[in-house]
């Protein structure tokens, strides 16, 4: 199954990837960053959510359009396609 994995600290809250992908991120109002929807916590600012392959789509332009490059997308095969 394809993965996001999101390094949550370094976000700036710029919104992209909710443009792209709105079922899939949301932003926290506490801290002004964007929330991964549907993910388990991994580290202290890591955060990963499986994906359907319909999904990963939307989520490779959000990947790519992050300006500080913090969303990795996975393939079911385990290998990172994007950034
Ligand atoms: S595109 Fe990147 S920096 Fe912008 S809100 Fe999403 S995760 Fe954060």
């Amino acid at each position: 199954m394809p993965k996001i994995i999101h390094y949550r600290k370094n976000c700036i809250g710029c919104n992209s990837c909710h443009e792209y992908s709105p079922d899939n991120w949301e932003m926290d109002e506490n801290d002004g960053k964007m929330r991964l929807k549907r993910s388990c916590q991994k580290k202290k600012y890591v955060w990963v959510a499986n994906i359907s392959e319909i999904e990963m789509e939307k989520n490779i332009e959000a990947s790519k359009g992050c300006p500080v490059k913090i969303i990795q997308i996975i393939d079911s095969s385990g290998k990172k396609i994007a950034p």
